[in-house]
């Protein structure tokens, strides 16, 4: 009989605590819910916020635009802007990313090189850029100036002639997102025909002298950046205006980039 009553109690007992605890994992799971729920709102509502908390070169990006590049002559708050944006580590090499945002040049494969980032933010300021503007770029390369373009305009359009540089920046652009940017593999000495006229162009790769087609294929009042020049060294950072038919030329530094292969050395 004794036994029986301990036994009574013991199951009541334990059906206490497995009572007790259930209701204590019910609420263990709805604060967890809600707390998952209010993350994704958080998320969703401040992207920049927790993007900026989980990249790692966030504090080095903002250096390069406060010492680099304001600490220079760029003072276009847009450009500077999207040059805070784009993550020029994704796209270089893995083994290059601790250097992404030093102001120099860095290899991309084939022999190709990205620009540094001042010369970049430059190029970008002097084309003067509205947000409904569509732009030419020659030059693709890892894609990386196409995507600082695309934060201020609407449309960019990039050639590459590499094949496996157009095809790994097609690649890149679309994985990272930037859907404004459209590459294609080919000779920019042409320019694109198709989506002509241009409110701009640049071109990052040097030919001797400018393309004719994309002098054609500028709006009036268009712009077009480009280094111009003969030798290996350097050359000279020169800005095109197309002026009712006729066009203005400006130098504005001495540079140095690869030179622009193709038609134009014929
Ligand atoms: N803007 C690029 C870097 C450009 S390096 C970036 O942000 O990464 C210059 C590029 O111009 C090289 O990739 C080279 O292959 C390309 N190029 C050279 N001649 C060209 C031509 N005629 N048409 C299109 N691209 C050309």
């Amino acid at each position: 009989m004794l036994e029986d009553n301990n036994t009574v109690r013991l199951h009541r007992g334990n059906s206490m605590k497995n009572k007790y605890s259930r209701s204590n994992m019910k609420k263990e799971a709805k604060s967890i819910i809600v707390f998952l729920f209010c993350f994704s709102i958080c998320r969703a509502a401040f992207p920049q916020l927790t993007h900026a908390e989980e990249d790692p070169f966030d504090q080095a990006r903002s250096r390069m635009v406060r010492e680099d590049l304001q600490g220079r002559d760029i003072t276009d708050e847009k450009v500077l802007s999207a040059m805070g944006k784009v993550k020029r580590h994704l796209f270089i090499d893995t083994s290059l990313r601790d250097s992404a945002y030093n102001d120099h040049p860095l290899p991309i494969g084939e022999g190709q090189t990205i620009s540094q980032p001042y010369i970049v933010a430059l190029m970008t300021q002097s084309l003067n850029l509205k947000p409904t503007d569509k732009v030419l770029e020659i030059g693709t390369g890892s894609g990386y100036q196409a995507a600082v373009l695309s934060e201020l305009v609407d449309r960019v359009y990039s050639i590459e002639i590499d094949k496996k540089l157009a095809k790994k920046a097609a690649l890149t652009l679309k994985e990272l997102g930037y859907q404004k940017v459209q590459v294609k593999q080919g000779d920019g000495f042409f320019g694109w025909p198709e989506h002509a006229p241009f409110d701009a162009i640049m071109a990052t790769c040097a030919p001797e002298r400018i393309p004719e087609p994309l002098i054609k294929q500028l709006k009036d009042g268009g712009r077009l950046i480009i280094p111009v020049g003969s030798t290996t060294f350097y050359q000279t950072l020169t800005l095109l205006t197309k002026l009712k038919g006729g066009t203005q030329l400006k130098q504005i530094s001495p540079v140095r980039f690869v030179p622009m292969t193709g038609e134009v050395e014929k």
